[in-house]
């Protein structure tokens, strides 16, 4: 997934720091550097989980990586609000 750098200064919109912000390609919500990495991590994983499950493989470690950083972003934005 790629990403644009924008000179931007604002709320992240999944921790609300006030922070320089990335913006992700196709969508308007704008992120810290920190949620923008996790956010792109979870969408990737996101993508190889439908993958492996489509392939019949095991998808155990893929979930709980996916359920791990889920947890630590919603800890993040509950932490800040
Ligand atoms: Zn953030």
């Amino acid at each position: 997934m790629e990403m644009t750098e924008q000179d931007l200064i604002g709320h992240c919109s999944v921790c609300g720091r006030v922070t320089e912000l990335m913006e992700l390609l196709g969508r308007k919500d704008k992120f810290c550097l920190e949620c923008s990495a996790d956010l792109a991590t979870v969408i990737l994983l996101g993508t190889e989980i439908d993958a492996a499950t489509v392939a019949g493989r095991n998808t155990g470690a893929l979930v709980s990586e996916f359920n791990e950083i889920s947890s630590r972003m919603l800890d993040r934005a509950q932490s800040a609000h």
